[in-house]
């Protein structure tokens, strides 16, 4: 019991510190991203790109969290895009309200009036909430969307405003949103949520999550393989497992059935999975040495098949 309670907290433990490595990883795309439109900034391609380079980054967390929900990967892409979002508009936002203050020092200074950086902050403060009726953030957000936006390439250090100014109040409100909700589209679409969860709970116990072992059982002479494969096709693997003589008798004659067994050494309680494989010789192209079958064993069935097996008697006693 005190096993599976483990286990939960430490599930717990890792999402909450995957949720927050997704957000760091956002807050510094984002901030990567700020800091290449400020040189050029193509609309609409740069958001895809963007977006696509946070979940390459959710790859890298997931195979170090590995999360098991797909739910949960999903939540994390969403979690990505909004963060790589913010945090754009904050290194704008910042930006601006640095410009503006630099403006109303050099207003005052116009009037012979000195102001230190935090009294023309201050003032600014004052003014927005005037103009607009928000403060900080919002308030320069309204005040960006009233003066309009360009949808062109624009470069920011060119005087510190956009070239061209095509987009006003709610247009601009709407390319914002069409932004924002590219990014989040690119990061919850089913393949790239597929290609960010990690492969390996595939070959975990299902029961204590213990990682599975994959030992070779012995291999089946070809003259027995038919009964031998009709056996598992009917689950009689009590009567299946009399076929298989185990590697230490010695070397069973090519072609040949091997067999593979993957499970749970810790707990034994999780489902098991027995693969047969036709092996022929060295000589024989591997592309020849195909899969024949894979069966999944019930716990309960486990046991009677490894005590079955040729040999048994000297391996397990
Ligand atoms: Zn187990």
């Amino acid at each position: 019991m005190s096993v599976t309670q483990d286990s939960a907290g430490d599930t717990v433990m890792r999402s909450v510190s995957m949720l927050c490595a997704v957000v760091v990883c956002g807050a510094v795309i984002g901030g990567v991203f700020y800091l290449a439109s400020q040189l050029i900034y193509i609309p609409l391609v740069f958001p895809v790109l963007t977006a696509l380079l946070g979940m390459l980054a959710l790859q890298s967390l997931s195979a170090m969290f590995k999360p098991r929900q797909r739910r949960f990967v999903l939540l994390c892409g969403l979690l990505m895009g909004l963060s790589i979002y913010a945090s754009l508009q904050t290194g704008i936002y910042l930006h601006l309200r640095q410009l503006l203050v630099q403006r109303v020092m050099a207003l005052a200074a116009g009037q012979n009036r000195t102001l230190t950086y935090s009294q023309a902050d201050a003032y600014l403060e004052g003014v927005l909430i005037q103009q607009t009726g928000q403060s900080g953030f919002l308030g320069v957000l309204v005040l960006r969307a009233r003066s309009g936006i360009g949808i062109t390439l624009y470069s920011t250090q060119l005087g510190g405003m956009p070239i061209q100014t095509n987009l006003q109040g709610i247009l601009a409100y709407g390319y914002w949103l069409a932004e924002l909700g590219l990014i989040l589209f690119v990061c919850s679409r089913p393949k790239a949520v597929s290609r960010a969860m990690p492969r390996a709970p595939k070959n975990l116990c299902p029961v204590c999550h213990s990682k599975l072992t994959r030992e070779s059982l012995g291999s089946v002479p070809e003259v027995k393989a038919e009964q031998f494969l009709t056996l598992l096709n009917t689950h009689d693997f009590r009567a299946a497992g009399r076929f298989i003589v185990s590697h230490d008798l010695g070397e069973v004659r090519y072609p040949r059935l091997d067999t593979e067994l993957e499970h749970c050494t810790k707990c034994g309680q999780g489902p098991s999975t027995l693969r047969v494989f036709w092996e022929r010789d060295q000589k024989t192209p591997v592309d020849l040495r195909t899969q024949a079958a894979e069966y999944v064993i019930a716990p309960d069935d486990k046991t009677p098949l490894l005590k079955a097996l040729v040999g048994a008697q000297s391996n397990i006693g």
